[in-house]
């Protein structure tokens, strides 16, 4: 082998070694969290707390592209509101209070909520098929304080969400479901803060309301987190 090859071969295992190198490092683990896709958060089962656009074509799309993340080889958590009967977020705990007044509770704003997602009745349920998910995190189980993050309760009481996640190392998330201003917000600025990368899809995510679902959207993109429109496998491999 003359010289000139010899350095082709040396110069060609080093530009292996180092892009193998630079693409192992940037190569993100992605997790998917699908957010309380519950029967009382939808119009399809009639709940008691449901959604603007959580119809059966709504279910189906969230169904057929969660599916396509599980073929994809990520593994999928879902969270699930899950409340004792004495929950403090419901309205029918608060004596003269209506369904969605706003008060103090623990120092925090707190809006009222009609019963929802209690405790082992059909709407707390998950619309989807359990084989999806690598867990189910519960939360909201403190009748005291509110959940809308699947990281931790409004007391600061941690979920097994980021253990779940670091187990699996996993360092960036893609997250959508029910509700973009509550739920879905929550659990995507938590995880941003926790140091994952986050992708949140605004097309398999409905909103309470259009006007707090926008100021959503826009606060998650303060803190850095990817508001992308419909589900791209190719770019969520890439952002
Ligand atoms: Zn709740």
């Amino acid at each position: 082998m003359g010289q000139a090859a010899k350095t082709l071969v040396w110069v060609s295992f080093f530009v292996l070694v180092l892009g193998g190198m630079v693409m192992a490092q940037d190569k993100a683990k992605i997790g998917v969290i699908v957010v309380d896709i519950q029967g009382d958060f939808t119009k399809l089962k009639n709940g008691s707390l449901a959604v603007e656009g959580t119809d059966e074509a709504y279910i189906k799309t969230v169904a057929e592209n969660t599916k396509r993340l599980k073929e994809a080889g990520y593994p999928i958590y879902a969270t699930q509101d899950w409340h004792p009967k004495n929950h403090a977020s419901f309205f029918t705990n608060h004596k003269g209070k209506k369904a969605f007044d706003a008060i103090k509770l623990h120092g925090k704003d707190q809006v009222l909520w009609p019963p929802h997602c209690v405790q082992k009745t059909p709407g707390a349920g998950i619309l989807l098929d359990k084989k999806l998910f690598a867990a189910v995190v519960k939360k909201g189980m403190d009748a005291q304080y509110d959940s809308y993050s699947g990281f931790q309760d409004d007391g600061g009481k941690k979920t097994n969400m980021d253990k779940l996640l670091k187990k699996e190392k996993i360092n960036k998330v893609v997250v959508y479901g029910i509700a973009t201003d509550y739920c879905v917000r929550a659990t995507a600025i938590d995880a941003a803060a926790a140091g994952y990368k986050v992708i949140m899809v605004k097309n398999l995510s409905r909103g309470v309301a259009p006007e707090s679902s926008q100021k959503a959207i826009e606060e998650m993109k303060t803190k850095g987190i990817v508001i992308m429109e419909d589900l791209d496998l190719e770019k969520i491999k890439a952002n």
